[in-house]
């Protein structure tokens, strides 16, 4: 499989405008998730590769912040009308390599384009502050400038808009970057970068690093790398986090989710079944913002019926089939790990009411698992409170509303949360009271658009500074004061 025209059976990185082999000499593969055939082998770069890189984006950097900030966002123009162009064939390149249905990932990628559309904005978001006055013939005025070099570590559930909700913002603020996208789904970001460099992004402003902790490490500990913006697991973004502050460097490290669906009494049936099987089965429930537990209010069997009903009409197959909805989970391992999830609710007393174990049988080749309810799940339970990431869902059951935020409190994590009702008082309460930094209203994917910061709370957030809207803005700047005085 070719992915740029440069990349053979192993990818390459790309380091200062050039495809570089790594020097590492060790690889990964990469396998189809629907099926396990190999799709490419991807470099287990070292920290070697790591210094080359950004001594490229270090050295590009010092021309880069001068270039004035329209013609920067000029490059972004370019690069929106490639991505555009280029919709179909990318989203093809997220289903091979990370399993999605296409239409998710036709979506991914108007998402990563939607971050581009915010980065072209730079003049106006560049814009500083003044004041005339602050006393007898003494002016202020403060500037944004940008930061250096930037490294950005990216998960594998979104191969497109994670990467997408960094590097475009970074550079278009001036900085110049480099970019370690996950190990197992690495095709992406080389397609990516070759559209960039297409755009007309001068050489070393993107460098793309493959490879897995040498690389991370490498960066985090580089002294001329300034920032880290990660995204990725629990345990990893709180390790990133500390190491990266610990050697002074800005850091925002968006991690794992737990993420509840509150429907209450007068729910619409029908569309809260909808939206939670979308939210909890779309992408295998690989999504930081999947539905993982659902509180059921009151005595509501009948939307436990029918969302069992709904689940057992699932498709499940591979992200290509036009009419599927439950693909794979990205790899074996991490399909063995949900079992192990599975075995521990049964162990722990919860009520298997859909055991997705039996279609693993009907498409043995690929990482397949059929949706799967737990019922009766209490907060205590490890299914309630781990990140299982897979589709596997639990149901809560509360008397009211106040215990179903109670659950909400009692999770450590606090990315999204949705309600299902048209009751004023109790949304009024719900979004004053649930701790999760974003909630839905009838909506059940309540994910933000690139001119919001995505906001997570609690364990799903270490830092203060979101990615995206004016948090990435400050992310990736750093103000210089003026004060002038005109009297003399
Ligand atoms: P992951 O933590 O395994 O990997 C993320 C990145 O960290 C990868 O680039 C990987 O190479 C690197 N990494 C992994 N282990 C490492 C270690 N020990 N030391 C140094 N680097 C390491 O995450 P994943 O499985 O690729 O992605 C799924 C996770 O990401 C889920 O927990 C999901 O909730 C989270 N996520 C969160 C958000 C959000 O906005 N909060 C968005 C997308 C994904």
């Amino acid at each position: 499989m070719s992915v740029t025209k440069n990349d053979t059976a192993v990818l390459k990185n790309f380091i200062n405008g050039e495809w570089v082999i790594s020097a590492s000499g060790q690889t990964l593969d990469v396998p189809n998730p629907a099926t396990n055939e190999l799709l490419i082998k991807v470099p287990v770069s070292s920290k070697e590769d790591v210094n080359l890189a950004v001594a490229a984006a270090k050295e590009s950097f010092r021309t880069w912040k001068n270039v004035p900030v329209p013609k920067r966002a000029r490059v972004f123009y370019k690069y929106h009308h490639l991505l555009t162009e280029n919709h179909e064939e990318l989203a093809r390149l997220i289903v091979q390599e990370n399993g999605k249905a296409y239409k998710e990932a036709y979506g991914e990628v108007q998402r990563g384009i939607e971050c581009v559309e915010f980065a072209c904005g730079a003049p106006t978001l560049m814009m500083g502050e003044t004041l005339s006055g602050i006393a007898e013939d003494i002016d202020s005025e403060m500037f944004r400038y940008p930061l250096g070099v930037v490294g950005g570590i990216t998960p594998f559930n979104f191969p497109m808009m994670v990467p997408l909700w960094m590097f475009p913002l970074a550079i278009a603020c001036g900085n110049t970057f480099v970019l370690k996208p996950s190990e197992r789904t690495p095709i992406l970001a080389n397609r990516l970068a070759e559209l960039f460099a297409e755009a007309g992004a001068p050489k070393g402003v993107l460098n793309v690093v493959h490879g897995a902790h040498d690389v991370v490490n490498g960066l985090i500990e580089h002294k001329d790398v300034a920032a880290i913006s990660f995204v990725g697991s629990q345990p990893v973004a709180k390790y990133v986090y500390e190491r990266a502050a610990r050697e002074g460097k800005r850091v925002q490290a968006l991690s794992g989710a737990k993420n509840h669906h509150i429907v209450m009494p007068d729910a619409d049936i029908e569309k809260a079944v909808q939206h939670v099987m979308s939210a909890t089965f779309g992408s295998a429930g690989q999504r930081c913002m999947a539905c993982s537990a659902v509180v059921v209010v009151g005595d509501n069997e009948a939307f436990v019926a029918a969302l069992k009903r709904e689940a057992d009409k699932l498709n499940i197959g591979s992200g290509m089939d036009e009419e599927v909805l439950l693909t794979p989970v990205i790899r074996k391992e991490h399909r063995d790990k949900a079992l192990g999830y599975i075995e521990k609710g049964l162990e722990e007393g919860a009520e298997l009411i859909r055991d997705g174990r039996k279609e693993m049988s009907d498409l043995p080749k690929g990482n397949f698992l059929g949706p799967t309810i737990f019922d009766h799940v209490t907060p205590e339970m490890t299914i309630a409170k781990d990140e299982i990431f897979a589709p596997v869902l639990s149901l809560l059951r509360a008397q009211n509303l106040d215990e179903g935020l109670d659950f909400i409190r009692r999770s450590r994590y606090g990315n999204g949360a949705t309600i299902y009702t048209n009751n004023a008082k109790a949304i009024r309460k719900f979004r004053e009271e649930a701790e999760a930094g974003m909630l839905g209203i009838n909506v059940g994917v309540p994910a933000t658009m690139a001119f919001f910061p995505f906001s997570g709370w609690k364990d799903s957030f270490y830092g203060d500074l979101h990615v995206n809207g004016k948090d990435g803005l400050n992310f990736y700047t750093r103000k210089k004061m003026i004060t002038s005085r005109f009297d003399a």
